[in-house]
């Protein structure tokens, strides 16, 4: 009986639990992914990855774990079989039950069957107990009921139901979101997670407020390494200036002034675990420069300037930020109606962007939204969002989950700063911009993107002691 797990075209739907605690977590559970994918396992719905205690077996590293939604035209145990080759091709050895795996792929539900067979139960034995299983099921199917013969009093609850009634819960579990392969990953749900500095190193001759610093290689080299002697983790690299009513480049001529700073940075000692970001709309600034060694694609329009933008993060593999803003540089600063507030206006904005990143197949442990400070926005406006921000990101009104993502602000030197504090020249705002860092950080944010790094670093430590605390 196939009923409500939904399956057009006549394909089996099962959902699919995966959890990894051994190795580069993140990219044995990525490959077991595209594995599926290439095995004619079409990803139909894939959970956040929360990072969670281990259950059972107390002395291991904490799991990532998540559960995605396949449609397949494989029987229950074929299904088994392709998903215990994967498991073998990625290197899984059974040694401990229940202890340490590089990759563990369970089969959880199966369209509404209820299957004993010796080497398989569906839905999983032990589902309901854990909230590593149900947290993230809950997400992608929420209102999910169970095979009714499969609870023995014949409770008619759902997924989220039956999450809800969990009796012991792991408090410390955590969306997770990736940077870098060796940098920690951002805890979301963390209230003790350190803010990450984004280091901003421009190439343009006409930004706002440091044009021109940056024209040679070695002084871009030098820049760096202060910058991750302060204590950045990401550099964020912009070759085509964003501020109101800047000059459009080409791709090839953002590529030019941005791929040989990638290129020296990467082969720079030292700078090996720093995450390179790009600032562009263009995706193919961002092909170019993920293959020579960038980790984040940061796009002031969420994919909405270069219809290619999503596929070509998602093919890759790599990290996105999403920032809010209308229009274009050219046009943004006259689109700041916002008829039920700007903190509505954004969420609602940003959930249907977030929702063209996921349908795109950017995994949600990949993506970072940004409400976009001086895009689209009036000084009133910006100073709400930065008030705001606790309200955004605890905001429930959007199916996206926007709960589950970190978010960046980018405070640094804007006008609106300026404005305030009556300081017309770019480079002497710190002092604005860091009582709106700090603001920032009471209000959540998890990567702050500043020009003064070693000043606003100091800031982000003070501001990370007084309210990131358990
Ligand atoms: P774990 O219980 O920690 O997932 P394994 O992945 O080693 O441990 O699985 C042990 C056995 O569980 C497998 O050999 C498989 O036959 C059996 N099994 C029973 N039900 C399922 C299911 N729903 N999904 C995956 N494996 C299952
Ligand atoms: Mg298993």
């Amino acid at each position: 009986m196939k009923t409500s797990l939904p399956s057009p075209d006549g394909l089996n739907c099962a959902a699919i639990a995966f959890g990894s605690n051994l190795g580069d977590r993140v990219a044995n559970i990525e490959a077991a992914l595209s594995k599926m994918r290439e095995q004619n396992l079409r990803v139909t719905k894939l959970s956040a990855l929360y990072e969670t205690k281990p259950m059972y077996y107390d002395d291991q590293d904490p799991f990532l774990n998540g559960v995605c939604q396949v449609e397949t035209s494989l029987e229950p145990l074929p299904l088994l079989d392709r998903l215990q080759s994967i498991e073998n091709e990625l290197g899984r050895k059974r040694i401990i039950d229940k202890g340490p795996r590089t990759i563990d792929l369970d089969i959880v539900l199966y369209n509404q069957d209820h299957i004993k067979h010796p080497r398989l139960h569906i839905p999983h034995i032990s589902m309901l107990e854990r909230d590593f299983v149900l947290r993230p099921l809950a997400e992608i199917l929420p209102n999910q009921h169970l095979p009714s013969d499969f609870i023995p009093n014949g409770s008619n609850r759902t997924i989220s139901q039956f999450l809800q009634s969990l009796p012991e819960k792991d408090t410390t579990m955590s969306p997770v979101t990736v940077l870098h392969p060796d940098l920690p990953l951002i805890r979301v749900r963390d209230a003790t997670r350190k803010t990450h500095v984004m280091a901003i190193l421009n190439l343009t001759p006409d930004s706002f407020s440091d044009g021109g610093e940056h024209t040679d290689l070695k002084m871009v080299r030098a820049s760096v390494a202060k910058f991750i002697t302060a204590g950045a983790t990401i550099i964020d690299i912009g070759g085509q200036s964003t501020r109101p009513r800047a000059d459009f480049l080409g791709p090839e001529e953002e590529l030019a002034r941005v791929l040989p700073v990638v290129r020296a940075i990467r082969e720079m000692n030292g700078a090996d675990k720093v995450a390179i970001s790009i600032d562009t709309f263009h995706s193919d600034v961002a092909r170019e420069t993920i293959l020579a060694g960038a980790d984040i694609i940061n796009d002031v329009s969420a994919g909405l300037l270069d219809e290619r933008m999503l596929s070509t993060v998602a093919e890759l593999g790599k990290t996105v930020v999403l920032m809010h803003m209308r229009g274009d540089p050219h046009t943004m600063t006259q689109l700041t109606a916002y008829p039920d507030g700007v903190v509505h206006g954004v969420a609602r904005e940003l959930s249907a962007r977030l929702q063209a990143a996921l349908d795109a197949g950017i995994p949600p442990w990949r993506i970072i939204l940004d409400p976009g400070l001086g895009f689209a926005k009036n000084q009133a406006q910006n100073l709400e969002l930065l008030r705001s921000l606790r309200q955004l990101r605890e905001s429930t009104d959007y199916s996206s989950l926007l709960q589950n993502y970190p978010w960046l602000m980018g405070p640094s030197r804007k006008g609106f700063v300026g404005k305030i504090t009556g300081v017309a020249e770019a480079s002497q705002r710190g002092y604005g911009t860091a009582a709106a860092v700090t603001a920032s950080i009471e209000g959540g944010a998890d990567v702050v993107r500043i020009h003064d790094v070693s000043e606003m670093m100091q800031v982000t430590k003070m501001a990370d002691a007084i309210y990131r605390r358990p």
